[in-house]
């Protein structure tokens, strides 16, 4: 069974070697020696170079004992910020940062995880079939190395990436895709007390955009709103400019697609 003391220790291992978004050079190079050590097949790609890291994804292969489908697990290598010189303690039974840095147990934990249980299948060696895990980089950042996966080195269709917060066994199937629309709009200043017919109001174009937008819940998979509507100016002035930002996220590429260019075509109404 799984040893706690080995996958805590390993885990205070892993959190200890740094490794924000770019800079998984020194973690990358640390678990390419213990997926070796494991008995896997490693290989890694080109996708730093593209990602701007100084290091890559990596793809780790255990040959299977029978004929059954591949299965993929994932996680990712790099931690969000402040990631550096990360000293865990542990109290009253949890893992925690010392408090001036993050723990990185996003995702550490999950290649924890993943470690410890195919280093039990190489002890133990009970039926299984192939295993492959990949290791990606600058996840934090825009998912930039799973966007240069090298697919051709991928061996199977089910995947399995450990990196969620929530209860153990929770499965996630899927996400919205998100577009973040960031709209300024120039309007004419001009004096309103004297002449505010030479004046064209910033506020009054975004707010005519705001009001035809079709906004929230759009149908059960879209989504779309206005977080931001920023204008500051004296009371005596035709507001020169304003700013608005908005989002809208969707299960279906088509709908969010739809939904981002009427919010764009209701901005651009507006602003003519
Ligand atoms: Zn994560």
């Amino acid at each position: 069974m799984f040893n706690k003391e080995k996958i805590v220790s390993r885990f205070m291992e892993y959190v200890k070697i740094s490794s924000e978004s770019g800079s998984e050079g020194d973690f990358h190079r640390k678990l390419i020696v213990d997926l070796d050590e494991l008995g896997a097949e490693v290989s890694v790609d080109e996708a730093g170079s593209k990602a701007g890291s100084d290091a890559n994804n990596i793809y780790a292969y255990l040959k299977g004992n029978m004929e059954t489908e591949p299965l993929i697990f994932s996680c990712h290598m790099d931690t969000v910020k402040p990631g550096k010189n990360i000293e865990p303690i542990i109290e009253e039974g949890l893992i925690k940062s010392k408090g001036d840095t993050i723990l990185g147990s996003d995702d550490k934990s999950g290649i924890t995880a993943i470690v410890e249980a195919v280093k039990l299948i190489k002890e133990q060696n009970p039926d299984h079939g192939p295993i492959q895990m990949i290791f990606t980089i600058s996840e934090e950042v825009g998912l930039r190395g799973a966007k240069n996966l090298d697919y051709d080195r991928i061996i199977g269709k089910r995947c399995y990436v450990i990196d969620s917060s929530g209860p153990v066994g929770k499965i996630i199937v899927q996400a919205p895709a998100h577009n973040k629309i960031v709209s300024e709009i120039t309007g004419k200043p001009a004096h309103a007390g004297i002449a505010p017919e030479k004046g064209i109001s910033a506020i009054m174009a975004g707010a005519d955009a705001i009001s035809t937008m079709n906004l929230l819940r759009i149908d059960e998979e879209t989504t779309a709103n206005i977080g931001t509507f920023e204008a500051v100016g004296a009371a005596n002035i035709v507001s020169p400019a304003a700013r608005i930002v908005g989002e809208v996220r969707s299960l279906d590429k088509d709908k969010i697609d739809l939904q981002t260019s009427h919010l764009v075509v209701c901005l651009r109404k507006a602003a003519d």
